[in-house]
């Protein structure tokens, strides 16, 4: 794994995306995502200058962070489990994927516990697919209204996972859409694009992407996480 080489490679597309869209590349905050990725490699990646780093299931998560330096950024970016809650809080300093009002008031109540505020972004499943969680956006606004009333949590923003299209300028709806509820809710943090879909996103104002494959991939061997992305 060249994971310098794809980083450097990444970069340059962040600035000429960001450039593009006349917008400060330093406005942009890059999660590795790191899940199926060995604590080795994640090491190397540390070691490239990465320090913010994605997961998206609770187990995998607290086996990585028990043997990683505390001084890293995790964001948790998978389907929540309520049971897994209070493990996990604390930990993590964003949560993409608020997606239900059951796992908000368990947030609340472990943040309250914890004697903290957890930071979260409400996922949306934008394109309606039945196979993504997330909120419909006809639901956000009251959504995040009753979840601003918990103590426990600070809503940042929103969080979107795009379909998979072969051609990413596809998604560009998507994420446009995306933006205007968060413009229309006044939340901040923009979390959406993927590795095939980034630069698109970051055309369409998000400040948070979460990369993969383009970070991990392995360049002279067919590539596992790439069949992932198209099987989703
Ligand atoms: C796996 C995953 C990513 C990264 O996907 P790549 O296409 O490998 O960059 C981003 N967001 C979520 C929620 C994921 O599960």
């Amino acid at each position: 794994m060249d994971i310098l080489e794809n980083l450097g490679q990444v970069r340059e597309r962040i600035y000429a995306a960001a450039h593009r869209a006349g917008r400060n590349p330093g406005d942009i905050k890059l999660v590795a995502v790191t899940k199926t990725v060995p604590v080795d490699a994640i090491k190397e990646a540390v070691a490239c200058g990465i320090t913010c780093l994605g997961e998206n299931r609770a187990q995998e998560f607290l086996g990585k962070y028990s043997l990683l330096p505390s001084n890293l950024e995790w964001h948790f970016i998978g389907r929540l489990q309520t049971n897994k809650v209070k493990k996990i809080v604390g930990k993590v300093s964003l949560i993409h994927s608020l997606d239900r009002w059951s796992l908000a008031r368990v947030l609340h109540r472990a943040s309250c516990e914890a004697g903290i505020v957890t930071r979260v972004l409400v996922q949306v499943n934008v394109a309606g697919e039945e196979a993504k969680s997330g909120l419909s956006p006809a639901e956000v606004k009251d959504f995040v209204e009753e979840a601003g009333r918990l103590t426990g949590l600070h809503v940042c923003g929103l969080m979107t996972i795009a379909p998979w299209c072969e051609d990413p300028e596809q998604t560009r709806p998507v994420f446009r859409q995306l933006r205007k509820l968060a413009l229309r809710l006044k939340l901040e943090s923009l979390s959406m694009g993927m590795s095939g879909d980034f630069e698109v996103a970051l055309e369409e104002g998000a400040n948070i992407i979460r990369l993969g494959t383009a970070l991990f991939r392995q360049r002279n061997l067919s590539s596992p996480a790439h069949d992932r992305v198209c099987k989703r």
